[in-house]
């Protein structure tokens, strides 16, 4: 017969009856700890296992909550759904030094031909944006360890649709702005992929002024470096714009070029003169 136990809540409603091992049979016995009591789960085999079948359910109900809270940051950043079970940890260490420059207050400009992995290179860097301080990502100097950021992924695409959504509307784009500002990284991908009518143009300049003027960081991926974009963005006459808007990107933004096939990232030696 086990001890009479303290008065504890646990105990109130039985304060003298064990309760009984449903697998062995026995009393089980009640345990102090400090002023705090328990009844000592059995140590029979099978109430053992039943424990540790017990244990594993619930960091596997713990683990696919990380899993889903994890996924909710990505849906909410605009990642697209095919990067999300790609991309995890480990992160790929070109998408890691983005995302440290990133965490640094620095841009990144990463060019290259169609089908080089860019769009990849970058989502990869703001997954582990979006994933700082929610769990461990890379090592040493690129371990990331700030909360709560606020990463937006879009393309000119979105950009477009909020103007033309807030057409007629007054300070409906502003408002965009705004929310574009208090982001802690913005993506833009695919820069100049959109028919660059003056309007699209001006809108566009807007968003990336706006990340300009605040000194927050903000990743590009573009086919065109420098020059190439000026151009592609002046062919509708919208020469003023696009060389401004070329040149907030080169202020804020290291410029990295993707050759080859191998998804490696290469400096800015290759772009000089582009
Ligand atoms: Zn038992």
């Amino acid at each position: 017969m086990p001890m009479q136990p303290p008065t504890t809540q646990e105990s109130a409603s039985s304060p003298t009856s064990a309760p009984i091992c449903p697998f062995c049979g026995r009393e089980r016995s009640w345990v102090t700890l400090g002023q705090y009591g328990f009844w000592a789960p059995c140590d029979c085999p099978d109430a053992q296992a039943h424990d540790k079948a017990q244990k594993a359910e619930e960091e596997r109900a713990k683990a696919a909550e990380l899993e889903e809270a994890r996924l909710r940051r990505y849906r909410r950043a605009g990642i697209p759904e095919r990067w999300h079970s790609e991309l995890g940890n480990p992160y790929d260490p070109g998408a890691l030094s983005i995302c440290a420059a990133a965490v640094q207050g620095k841009g990144t400009w990463l060019i290259g031909k169609v089908g080089l992995g860019k769009t990849r290179a970058v989502m990869g860097a703001a997954m582990a944006y979006v994933d700082r301080g929610s769990r461990s990502a890379g090592e040493g100097m690129s371990r990331i360890t700030v909360e709560g950021a606020k990463v937006s992924c879009i393309t000119e695409e979105d950009i477009l649709s909020a103007a033309g959504s807030a057409y007629g509307k007054k300070d409906a784009f502003d408002a965009y702005l705004d929310e574009i500002r208090k982001l802690d990284l913005l993506v833009i991908d695919d820069l100049g992929k959109a028919k660059p009518t003056p309007w699209a143009v001006q809108k566009i300049f807007a968003v990336i002024d706006c990340r300009y003027s605040a000194k927050k960081p903000l990743i590009v991926t573009s086919q065109y470096g420098p020059s190439d974009l000026i151009a592609r963005l002046s062919q509708e006459g919208e020469d003023q714009s696009a060389r401004a808007l070329v040149s907030r990107l080169c202020a804020m933004c290291d410029r990295k070029r993707l050759q080859g096939h191998d998804h490696r990232l290469a400096g800015d030696a290759h772009v000089a003169g582009n």
